[in-house]
């Protein structure tokens, strides 16, 4: 496996490592660079099932060589004015991924069965070519957010457009686009930025792989699945979401068996003090509020978002980071929020990181605050979690639009880090998103049904009949083996 430099990415690798091992017997190997790879041991660490089956191998990799600072390997150790030169630099690994793969053939006297790379190391499949063996892609997002991912690079479709609205090919022409839902690099693009010239070639490749694995489930977004397999044209295999299991198959409660999943990071506060805290508000009335593993917003936005929290009363779990232009791992000042934020009691500051899958699991959480990334929003549907969308980045403006007009459980308050917020429309939107007797409620109910669809799709007990993402998993390892080259 070659997992892209995030840990947003590496994570979802492991999962997908340690689902192909519920199935199967093979041994997996996951490639990455050095700090990447201790990462990956931390978490293997803390959740060690399959691991003797799982190895880990480091690919050489110096940052500084790239003009970036010392020990840069992750898009989260970057200043986002550089994470372009970490894009391209990550091109840079497909030499000593294809030392690996030939040495492994070598020890092994056959070729791995196949090589699963990120979607933006297209090169893979050259590796793949080199020794003989197949090359299929993994996104660690939906179909919907990778059809609209994929064509939008490709296409640059709002280049062509006359107004800030257009029409993104592979998708159905009533289907409009906003010139907001893209973040400022891609709105820029021409084919010939830097941007465009990491991205679309290496799409261009991973579109040449043997098939694609996509981190969702066929029931809850058929249409984007009907779109990325029409775009695409090589077989999906939606094998996800793949969300720790003690979230899907536990009972939503107020107990602390979701404490786990950190992914080897340190929590900003005791879990046990969130879920007490929790466990004293009355059920679905608590908004948590989160960016993901790296984002954050503006300085205006974030005292905004203050303002219409407290005005809203809404009891509250806020991760907060310091806002765009602060180092992320500057200590938050209180002066980023109103005077006597904090001290008003009104919801729980968490810095840093919180135990999301725990307080999303319980039942006191009704409304979640998010930046739509795809584990995020598979978290929170998974939980019956209605969402307040507020993308910033990636795919999640296409994850958010899914949710509001195909699933129905979003609506959005904001989207990236230049729009104007102000705290009437926060406390606007969060009434109506915890009004359990109005659209809140509505919301809520339609994402319990698609925590229902996940949880099926994910059934592994035979004698209630195997959920189709654990079909489409079998129906992926027998399409490799098939594929694969008989040994020498
Ligand atoms: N997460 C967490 N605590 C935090 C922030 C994030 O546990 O304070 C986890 C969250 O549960 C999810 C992942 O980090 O599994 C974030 O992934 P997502 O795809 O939502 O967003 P990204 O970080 O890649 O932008």
């Amino acid at each position: 496996m070659l997992p892209f430099m995030a840990h947003g990415h590496l994570i979802p690798f492991l999962a997908l490592a340690r689902q192909i091992h519920q199935t199967t017997n093979f041994t997996i190997t996951i490639a990455a660079t050095p700090i990447n790879t201790a990462y990956l041991r931390s978490a293997v660490a803390a959740d060690p099932v399959h691991s003797h089956r799982l190895r880990l191998a480091s690919l050489p990799f110096n940052s500084s060589d790239h003009h970036l600072p010392p020990n840069t390997e992750s898009t989260e150790a970057v200043p986002l004015s550089q994470i372009i030169s970490l894009f391209h630099a990550s091109a840079a690994l497909e030499a000593p991924a294809r030392h690996l793969a030939a040495s492994i053939s070598a020890a092994e006297g056959r070729p791995p069965i196949c090589i699963i790379s990120d979607v933006f190391h297209g090169w893979a499949t050259r590796v793949a070519d080199s020794i003989g063996t197949v090359n299929v892609s993994f996104t660690t997002c939906g179909g919907y957010g990778t059809a609209a991912y994929i064509s939008v690079w490709q296409n640059l479709p709002h280049r062509k457009a006359e107004s800030d609205e257009f029409s993104v090919p592979g998708f159905p022409n009533g289907c409009k686009f906003h010139s907001s839902q893209l973040h400022p690099f891609i709105r820029a693009a021409d084919g010939k930025d830097p941007w465009s010239r990491f991205f679309q070639p290496q799409i261009s490749l991973s579109l040449g792989s043997f098939g694609w694995l996509c981190n969702t489930a066929e029931e809850i977004e058929p249409l984007g699945l009907q779109i990325l397999r029409k775009y695409i044209q090589i077989p999906v295999w939606t094998i996800g979401p793949l969300l720790p299991k003690a979230m899907l198959f536990g009972s939503k409660s107020s107990d602390s068996n979701l404490l786990g999943g950190h992914n080897g990071r340190q929590s900003g506060i005791s879990p046990q003090k969130c879920l007490d805290w929790l466990n004293s508000k009355p059920n679905n009335s608590v908004v948590y509020i989160s960016f993901g593993s790296q984002n954050t917003i503006g300085a205006t936005q974030m005292m905004e978002l203050a303002k219409g929290l407290e005005q809203s009363r809404k009891p509250f779990i806020w991760v907060i980071r310091p806002p765009i232009g602060f180092d992320p791992k500057d200590e938050f000042r209180s002066e980023w929020l109103p005077e006597g934020f904090e001290e008003r009691k009104q919801g729980l500051l968490v810095r840093g990181w919180a135990p999301q899958v725990a307080i999303l699991g319980h039942k006191s959480t009704g409304g979640f605050l998010s930046h739509c990334g795809w584990n995020s929003a598979m978290e929170g549907l998974s939980q019956g979690v209605a969402v307040i969308g507020w993308p910033l980045a990636a795919e999640q403006a296409y994850n958010s639009k899914l949710m509001m007009e195909e699933m129905g459980v979003c609506v959005e308050v904001a989207r990236g880090v230049q729009s104007e917020v102000t705290a009437e429309e926060v406390k606007r939107v969060v009434e109506l998103v915890m009004d359990e007797s109005g659209k809140g409620g509505e919301m809520r109910r339609k994402a319990g049904e698609i925590g229902e669809l996940i949880r099926a799709a994910m059934q592994e007990e035979e004698e209630e009949g195997k959920g189709s993402s654990l079909r489409a998993m079998d129906d992926f390892v027998s399409a490799i083996l098939s594929a694969a080259q008989p040994p020498q």
